[in-house]
């Protein structure tokens, strides 16, 4: 008998996480799960917790580094039908935690809602964009939030008001616990202002950036305080370095790109070689955006 026994309908072991990540690197996930509503996914979090299981939630890894190791612990994907939903009332618009992101900015302005298109072309879904507060330029997903529904590690749900979701600079305080769905507070506007800036805002982000089709993680930094990470990386002579099949890229130095004989080692040492070279060169301390698992 299985920790799991009775999700071994969910389970997939051994499971190459590279076909899960934006970067399209890293090793195995010892165990995959897909649970397929949220009592499944409750008894997967409370299993865990009795076998000491360690669990991750990944969405489409679109922030994620996962080295070429893997990671010896249970991956939970949000990704069943049960995790698509979408549904707009009045202003409001509740997106369950596997939706792609990018739909909820076009449907929300389909319905004839705005607010969304000052976050257009942030790959990923929901549950990361809540994680992450995802956002740039223009703003973060974590000013539109109502409240987001959660699950405790302990499998219980609860909804918490966006004051108490610690939003920050591509922080929150889910930390732990899992993002069952989140329900945006949109306005009515003009349609077509909102979709012309909604390409505006992409057009000037990809730009000056790789496309989204590249194999990236997005920005690899923090904007340290009062600075721009890719200058910063810019101005200590880095772009175009390349460790192996990874690249720093010579569009935009705050991401490191994948080419295909890439591996994910490749990135971390030359993630390890601009903080270095940015240390000795501006004497300011580089704060990883992505996370690596
Ligand atoms: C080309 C490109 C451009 C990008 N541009 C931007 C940008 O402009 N602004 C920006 O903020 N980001 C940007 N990113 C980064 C990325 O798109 C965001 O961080 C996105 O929100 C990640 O979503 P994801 O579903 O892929 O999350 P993942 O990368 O899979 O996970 C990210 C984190 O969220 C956690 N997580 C995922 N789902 C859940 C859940 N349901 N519950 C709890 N935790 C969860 C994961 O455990 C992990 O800690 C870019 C990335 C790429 C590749």
């Amino acid at each position: 008998m299985t920790w799991f026994n009775g999700l071994e309908a969910i389970c997939q072991t051994d499971a190459r996480l590279a076909e899960h990540t934006w970067y399209g690197l890293g090793g195995p996930a010892r165990w995959l799960f897909t649970p397929r509503n949220e009592a499944e996914l409750a008894a997967l979090v409370q299993r865990c917790a009795a076998a000491s299981i360690p669990w991750r939630v990944l969405g489409r890894g679109a922030n994620v580094l996962v080295r070429d190791t893997g990671f010896d612990g249970a991956v939970i994907k949000l990704s069943a039908p049960f995790w698509d939903e979408l549904r707009f009332e009045d202003t409001l618009a509740y997106a369950a935690a596997g939706v792609d992101f990018p739909r909820v900015v076009r449907q929300s302005l389909d319905h004839g809602l705005v607010g969304l298109e000052n976050l257009a072309g942030i790959p990923g879904t929901v549950g990361g964009a809540v994680r992450m507060n995802a956002g740039g330029h223009y703003g973060c997903i974590g000013e539109l939030v109502r409240d987001v529904r959660l699950m405790t590690t302990a499998g219980q749900l609860l909804t918490c008001p966006a004051a108490e979701m610690g939003f920050g600079y591509r922080t929150s305080n889910v930390n732990g616990r899992i993002v069952i769905g989140v329900t945006l507070q949109l306005q009515r506007g003009d349609r077509e202002a909102a979709m012309a800036r909604f390409r505006q805002i992409w057009n000037e982000k990809y730009a000056h950036q790789p496309p989204v089709s590249a194999r990236s993680a997005g920005c690899v930094f923090k904007n340290p305080p009062g600075h721009a990470a890719g200058r910063l990386i810019d101005e200590a002579g880095l772009k175009g370095t390349r460790r192996g099949g990874a690249e720093i890229s010579p569009q935009h130095a705050n991401f490191i790109i994948a080419h295909p004989e890439a591996t994910a080692q490749d990135v971390l040492d030359l993630i390890a070689l601009t903080r270095e070279r940015v240390r000795s060169t501006s004497g300011i301390e580089l704060e990883c955006e992505i996370e690596t698992w």
